[in-house]
C-alpha cells in the first residue's frame, strides 16, 4: 500500500461514539474507572463490546478463561498458507483508573476491523479481549493471557484472592468458565501469522520526542526485592549518636544505593526503584531499629540485570559493614524480559511511512498481555503518546490526534497482513533479484 489512510476514511464519529459508551461503564462519580476484573462492570463491557461486534456481523465467543474473542473471517479462511492475525488488549482498569488504558487498543482494534467492509481481506482476523491485565483485584496480573500461555493455570488462581476472599479461579467458574480447557484456543494462537497490541504508552517519552508512534522492541521485567534492614531500637533522646544502630539511616544509603545503580546503567535500559519503606514500630523519639524497603528493577537484558543485582548485593554488604547494621534481601519476583518479534516490528514501520507517521524504536518499561502471547506467536506492540505520561489515574488523557495516528496504522497493517501471500511476495523477491541482476 503507497497510499495512507486518510482522516475522512476512519468513520471517527461512530469510533468516537463507541468509544464513550465502553468508557463510561463503571465510571465513578469523580470522574475515574472502577472496572475491575470479572466484576460486574468489567461483565457489562464485555457483554456491550460482544453486542457491537455481533451488529458487525463478527463472531463472538468467551474462551475458558472469560477473554472475548471477536473474529472476522477472510475469504481465505482455512487456508494453511494463510493463516490468521491476532490483536489484543484488556478492558479491565485499575480502581480510580483513567479510560484509556487497556481501552484504547481494544477499540481500535476493533474499529479497524470494522473498517475492513469493503475492503479485500483474505486473512482472519481475530481480535482477543484479555482479562484480569491489572493486578489490582488478585494482586496478579494479566491473568487471561497467561493461562492461555500456560504460565498459569487453575490451581494457582485458588491462591490469588481479593480483598473478599474470592479467589481467580472462582470468579472465572462463576461466569462458567474454565481456567483449564484452553487447549483449542492455544492452538489457534499458536498457528496464527502473528499478534499485534496498541496500547498508551503510559511514560512520557513519545510526547517528550514529539513522536507519533512507539514501535516496542522489548518488555522490560521487573526483578523485586524486599531488602530488611535491621539495626537497633533506641530512645531518640537518651542514645548519644556515637551509640546508634539507625536502620532508617542504613536505609538512606540503601535507597541511595539503588538509584545510583539505575543512573549507572540507565544507557542499557536499566530502571531502578525504591517505591516503598516501612519503618517498623516508627516513632518520632525512638530510633528506627528495623526497615523493610521494596525494590524494583527493570531491564531487557538478563545477564546486565543479574550484573545489577550482583553490584546492589555488594552495595548491601558495604553498607551493612560500614554502619554495623544486619541487611538482607530476599527476591519477591523474577520475571525474563521479553524480546519481540522483528519481522513483525517492520510491518509496522513500513504503514508508518505512507501514512506520514514519525515512529521511534522504544521498550516497554511495563508489563502487557504481548509478554504472554510473544511464547506462543510472533508478537509485536505500538504505543501511542498520552498526556505527560500520566496512566493509572483519571487523569490519563490522549489526543483525538494521537487516536487517529494509532487508528491509522492499525488499519493500514491489518488490510497489509490480511491480503500478504507469502508466495506473491517470494515472487516478487524473485522478479526484484533478477531486474537488480539485469542491470
Ligand atoms: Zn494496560
Amino acid at each position: 500500500m503507497k497510499r495512507g489512510v486518510s482522516t475522512e476514511q476512519l468513520n471517527w464519529e461512530q469510533y468516537q461514539k463507541d468509544f464513550a459508551a465502553l468508557a463510561e461503564i463503571g465510571q465513578n462519580n469523580t470522574g475515574g474507572v472502577d472496572r475491575l476484573a470479572y466484576t460486574e462492570a468489567d461483565q457489562q463491557a464485555h457483554g456491550l463490546l460482544a453486542k457491537m461486534a455481533e451488529e458487525a456481523g463478527f463472531e463472538v465467543k468467551w474462551d475458558g478463561a472469560g477473554n472475548l474473542w471477536i473474529t472476522r473471517r477472510g475469504t481465505d479462511d482455512g487456508n494453511e498458507k494463510m493463516p490468521p492475525l491476532i490483536l489484543g488488549s484488556h478492558m479491565d482498569s485499575v480502581p480510580d483508573g483513567g479510560k484509556y488504558d487497556g481501552l484504547l487498543g481494544v477499540m481500535t482494534a476493533f474499529h479497524a476491523m470494522r473498517l475492513l467492509d469493503g475492503a479485500p481481506q483474505r486473512r482472519t482476523v481475530t481480535l482477543i479481549v484479555f482479562r484480569c491485565e491489572e493486578s489490582s483485584r488478585f494482586n496478579c496480573a494479566t491473568i487471561g493471557s497467561k493461562l492461555l500461555a500456560e504460565q498459569l493455570n487453575g490451581e494457582k488462581l485458588k491462591s490469588c484472592v481479593d480483598k473478599d476472599g474470592i479467589s481467580a479461579y472462582d470468579a472465572i467458574r462463576e461466569l462458567g468458565g474454565n481456567p483449564d480447557n484452553l487447549f483449542q484456543e492455544r492452538k489457534y494462537i499458536k498457528n496464527a501469522f502473528g499478534f499485534i497490541e496498541m496500547h498508551i504508552e503510559q511514560g512520557p517519552v513519545l510526547q517528550e520526542r514529539n513522536t507519533d508512534i512507539g514501535i516496542v522492541g522489548h518488555i522490560a521485567a521487573p526483578y523485586r526485592l524486599k531488602i530488611t534492614v535491621e539495626g537497633t531500637a533506641a530512645h531518640s533522646g537518651a542514645c548519644p549518636m556515637g551509640s546508634r544502630n539507625d536502620a532508617l539511616t542504613g536505609a538512606a544509603e540503601v535507597i541511595l544505593a539503588v538509584e545510583n545503580l539505575g543512573r549507572q546503567y540507565s544507557s542499557q535500559r536499566i530502571v531502578a526503584t525504591v517505591g516503598k519503606c516501612d519503618v517498623i514500630n516508627e516513632a518520632i523519639n525512638i530510633v528506627p531499629g528495623h526497615v523493610e524497603l521494596f525494590v524494583d528493577i527493570r531491564g531487557i537484558d538478563k545477564e546486565i540485570m543479574s550484573e545489577v543485582v550482583g553490584k546492589l548485593h555488594e552495595e548491601l554488604e558495604r553498607i551493612a559493614a560500614e554502619r554495623k547494621l544486619r541487611i538482607e534481601p530476599a527476591i519477591l519476583s523474577q520475571e525474563t524480559p521479553v524480546r519481540l518479534d522483528d519481522d513483525m516490528a517492520e510491518l509496522l514501520v513500513e504503514q508508518c511511512l505512507p501514512n506520514r507517521l514519525t515512529f521511534l524504536h522504544m521498550v516497554s518499561g511495563a508489563g502487557h498481555d504481548t509478554m504472554y502471547m510473544a511464547g506462543l506467536t510472533r508478537a509485536t506492540m505500538f504505543f501511542v503518546p498520552c498526556e505527560k505520561g500520566i496512566s493509572h489515574n483519571k487523569k490519563e488523557a490522549v489526543s483525538d490526534e494521537a487516536i487517529q495516528n494509532g487508528l491509522k496504522l492499525m488499519y493500514s497493517v491489518l488490510l497489509r497482513i490480511c491480503n500478504l501471500d507469502p508466495d506473491v511476495e517470494k515472487e516478487k523477491e524473485e522478479m526484484e533479484r533478477r531486474f537488480m541482476e539485469a542491470m
